[in-house]
This record gives structure tokens, C-alpha cells and sequence, in this order.
């Protein structure tokens, strides 16, 4: 097995950056159904050049690069404990060469171990199989989407969909719940795991068990697969879209699964997976540890990208930071803006902070990034960006406001949009959210031309500290103004009308 160290390594790479081949197809399928100039049809070409980038430049597709779960099957008699033992060697190596970002985070002491191990990470499910030879599959699952996963226990309520029972009509309402719940907060479009059944922890598990599943199958069991064709076709007229704009795609995905249950209980659980679905395996000879097949890999993937990103108009507003009020009062949801000059980053850790202190610089004018990008530092102690796309800001929705107002904040760049309070704070202070197209870390990391500092680092930890950079042409879409107008707003009521629409009782 001396070979399994760099089969780990090469599987945790390609994960980060090469989507896999159904998901690609699945992308690809949904390139042109959105009108062309239409937000939408922004956000997916944005995705798809960010996904050439990756493969290209083998840059992680997200800078979230998730919590690392590995399912692993071996024959009888191979010895776990080394495989592990070799897997974590892989992943903190993959994590000082920038293909994972630092993701784990003690629970207690908020300390980030810097090296993506820690206690229950990364996640293994081993099994025993009667073959002769190994298998590894790997999912990389990020935080925005991990936060949109929902368990429902039946019978129930929900929300613009009324009752919910213990059948395949109950779950049905349930999954279509999950999607419209999620909104764009997950970086839609996404795909979905279903678990019907089992108990609470298992469900969940099982529900991400169905996300190694690929996207084009089709479900041995035929109700499960009407199920699952019922709900890709109606999610998608639910006017969500990509990154919650408003589109005609909204899932790329749905999975179910059946598992049996205690009498007394009946879960439906969903695991919410988005655009920047990171899955990948890889077959094992026992003997020299090394890859003999790949699974869900395209080898030789086509170039996806028909544009170069965000296209440009000549219409877009040029905004250099510091920004004056006055600009930001001038704009209104729907305008596209190209911001350069200096941009912090600020996620949880730093929203907390400032609540209760100053900030360690002169923030007034400023463009907030709600970003954790991945980073790597030179050997003459330059930090670079790697990777350096939204976060989702709805997490900042306690704080935003009043950050707004203490440091003169004027642009808050992020994904999924924020809430009420935040627009209020806009509307009485003078600022706008800007959207950025979630997950395109690779196109937004282009953009920074310089890093001119950092604070917080050994405190907060890489995607926690706040971070200064230098940008040029930085692309975002202005989904809340400071006229009390959100895009998001919009969409979660329109969508909510469209659900309760829907027609019922079509299953057989
Ligand atoms: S694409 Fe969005 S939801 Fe997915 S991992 Fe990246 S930031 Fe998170």
C-alpha cells in the first residue's frame, strides 16, 4: 500500500477542483434554459467559467471546501487504522497546498485547528465488502448548503403547504418544503438527498448516503422514481433560480431513498447539496495502493464556460471604495456593479467582535466581504488568495445593522441576501447588499490584485480573520438597496405562492 498516501492526495485535489461527470452534464443541460441578460443566465455563466477555471488552474471550484466525508469500502483482513492514518496525512498536505481551506473549528474554544483534523473530522463510514479490491469515495460538502439540510417529523404543518402526513403525499410536500426553504441561501442550483424513514441520526446520514448517487439515474423503485421526476419538475417552476434570483432552474437533483422506521416515528430528512456538488471516488489495488479506476470522474472534461463570466454591458456602475453615500443612494436593485479599491473581509467571528469593539481599521466607506477564502502564504511571507467567493450572509443578519451603522459600512457583498432588520439599517443609514455569484471562488480570487493585510489571524483563524484586499472589477449584483427594495424578499414570496399553487394529490 505504499502508493495510497498519493491516491488519497490525488482523490482529495480532484474532488476540490474537477467536478464529477454527471454534474457536469447536469450543468450543463441547464446553461441555456435561463433568458439570456436575465440575472439567472448572469449567475450560471459565472458558475460555469469558475468551473473551467478550477479544472484548469486546479483551484478549489468553492472556497468552502466542507467537512471531508469519506465512505470506504475494504476486503476482509486490510488494515483501517493505516488507511486512516494515511488519509490524514492527505488532508492536512492537501490543506498546505491550498486544495482545502482550514475548515475545522473546536466547538469549545473557537480555536480553528488550522489543518482540517479534529474531533469527528473528517467524517469515515468503513464497511467490509467481498471483493478484492478498495473503494473511496469522498463528498465535500460546504457549510452554506450544510446549513439548508432540514429534517421533518410526520405528521406535520407546513407552511403554504398545509397538512403533511405519513405517506408519499406528506413526504412529497415535505421535499418541495426543503427546496423552497433553502431559497438561494444554499447557492442554488442545487441537487437533493432524501431519506424517508429510519431514525433521527440515521436519517440525515442516509439522506447524504443518496448523494453518491448520480444525478442522471433513475431510481429502481418506481414510485421513488415518479417521486423523484415529480419534484425536479415542479421545484423548477417554484421561480427560485440560481443563487435565488428568480429562474427556471432551481434543482439539479433529487435522490430518495425508503428506510425502514420505528412505528412510532416517520423522518424525512434532507441533505441540501449546491451547484458546486464535490464528489469523486476512486478504486484501490490492495497490493500497491494505487488508483486503478476513478469514479464519477470525466477525465477529459469539456470546457463549459460560452462566456467570460459576469458579460459586461458598458451599463454596469463603476464604484471605487471608499464609496460616499450619496453613490450608494443612487443605486437600486438590479444594477450590476464593478467595485475596485480596498475590500475587508468579515464573517461570524469578526460581526461578533465589533459588536462590541472598534476595528482595527478605518472602516468608513468600506465594502464588507462576507467571505473566508482559502489563502497561502509565500516564502517571503506574502499571502496570496487562492480561492474567494461569498459566504452566506444571512448569519449576520443579528449584527449587520448596527455594523452598518458604528463603522459606516456602505456595501455588503455576500450570498442569499439578508433579512429585515439588515434592510432597515440600509434604508436608515445609507447602504446597499451586494450579491455575489456564490461559490465562484476561482473568478472572484482573479479579482484581488493585492492582500494588504489581515487582523484577527491567530485569534479567528484563515476564513474567520479579517482580511484587506486590493480588488479590481469585482463583479456583484445589487439585491437590496437603500430604498427598502429586496430582491429576496420578492422571490421567497413569489415562490411561496407558486408552492401553495401546486397541484396536489398527483402521485399514484
Ligand atoms: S457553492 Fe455555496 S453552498 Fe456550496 S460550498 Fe460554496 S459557498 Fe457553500
Amino acid at each position: 500500500m505504499e502508493q495510497f498516501r498519493q491516491s488519497m492526495l490525488d482523490l482529495i485535489i480532484q474532488t476540490s477542483t474537477n467536478l464529477p461527470a454527471d454534474v457536469r452534464r447536469a450543468m450543463s443541460a441547464i446553461l441555456d434554459k435561463e433568458e439570456p441578460g436575465s440575472r439567472a443566465a448572469m449567475a450560471l455563466s459565472t458558475i460555469a467559467r469558475n468551473i473551467d477555471m478550477a479544472s484548469d488552474n486546479e483551484g478549489a471550484i468553492c472556497q468552502d471546501t466542507g467537512m471531508p466525508t469519506f465512505k470506504i469500502k475494504t476486503p476482509v483482513g486490510v488494515n483501517q487504522l493505516k488507511m486512516k492514518e494515511d488519509i490524514l496525512w492527505a488532508i492536512i498536505e492537501a490543506t498546505k497546498r491550498g486544495k482545502l481551506r482550514p475548515n475545522t473549528v473546536d466547538s469549545v474554544t473557537g480555536k480553528n485547528s488550522g489543518n482540517n483534523i479534529g474531533s469527528g473530522a473528517p467524517i469515515f463510514y468503513w464497511e467490509q465488502w467481498d471483493r478484492d479490491d478498495i473503494e473511496v469515495k469522498l463528498v465535500l460538502k460546504g457549510g452554506g448548503c450544510e446549513n439548508k439540510n432540514i429534517q421533518y417529523s410526520l405528521p406535520s404543518v407546513l407552511e403554504h403547504l398545509g397538512k403533511a402526513g405519513r405517506d408519499l403525499e406528506g413526504v412529497r410536500k415535505c421535499i418541495l418544503h426543503a427546496v423552497w426553504q433553502a431559497q438561494g441561501q444554499g447557492c442554488s442550483v442545487g441537487a437533493i438527498g432524501v431519506a424517508i424513514g429510519s431514525d433521527r441520526a440515521s436519517g440525515y446520514a442516509n439522506a447524504k448516503e443518496q448523494l453518491f448517487r448520480e444525478l442522471d439515474d433513475t431510481n429502481p423503485d418506481p414510485a421513488l422514481a415518479q417521486l423523484e421526476d415529480y419534484i425536479m419538475e415542479h421545484s423548477n417552476t417554484l421561480n427560485i433560480g440560481p443563487m435565488g434570483f428568480g429562474g427556471n432552474s432551481t434543482l439539479i437533483g433529487c435522490k430518495i431513498g425508503s428506510y425502514h422506521r420505528l412505528p412510532a416515528s416517520y423522518f424525512v430528512s434532507v441533505a441540501y447539496d449546491c451547484w458546486a456538488f464535490r464528489r469523486l471516488g476512486v478504486h484501490i489495488d490492495p497490493a500497491t495502493g494505487s488508483i486503478t479506476e476513478w469514479k464519477y470522474r470525466d477525465m477529459n472534461p469539456a470546457a463549459m464556460a460560452k462566456t467570460e463570466g459576469i458579460p459586461l454591458t458598458g451599463g454596469e456602475v463603476v464604484l471605487q471604495s471608499p464609496i460616499t453615500e450619496e453613490q450608494v443612494r443612487s443605486l437600486k436593485v438590479g444594477d450590476i456593479v464593478l467595485i475596485s479599491g480596498r475590500m475587508f473581509t468579515g464573517r461570524d467571528a469578526l460581526h461578533g467582535y465589533l459588536m462590541e469593539n472598534e476595528a482595527p481599521v478605518d472602516m468608513n466607506g468600506g465594502v464588507l466581504y462576507h467571505c473566508g477564502p482559502v489563502m497561502l502564504k509565500d516564502d517571503s511571507g506574502e499571502w496570496h488568495v487562492k480561492a474567494a467567493g461569498p459566504t452566506t450572509s444571512i448569519r449576520e443578519e443579528p449584527y449587520q445593522a448596527h455594523v452598518i451603522q458604528k463603522f459606516g459600512i456602505r456595501a455588503v457583498i455576500g450570498k442569499g441576501g439578508m433579512g429585515p432588520k439588515t434592510l432597515q439599517g440600509m434604508k436608515d443609514f445609507g447602504a446597499v447588499y451586494l450579491n455575489a455569484i456564490g461559490g465562484a471562488a476561482q473568478y472572484y480570487a482573479e479579482t484581488v490584485k493585492k492582500v494588504t493585510g489581515v487582523h484577527f489571524l491567530e485569534e479567528f483563524g484563515v476564513p474567520e480573520a479579517l482580511w484587506q484586499f486590493e480588488v479590481e472589477g469585482f463583479a456583484a449584483i445589487v439585491t437590496m438597496d437603500a430604498h427598502g427594495n429586496s430582491l429576496h424578499a420578492e422571490v421567497l414570496d413569489d415562490s411561496a405562492a407558486r408552492l401553495a399553487n401546486l397541484e396536489l394529490k398527483v402521485l399514484q
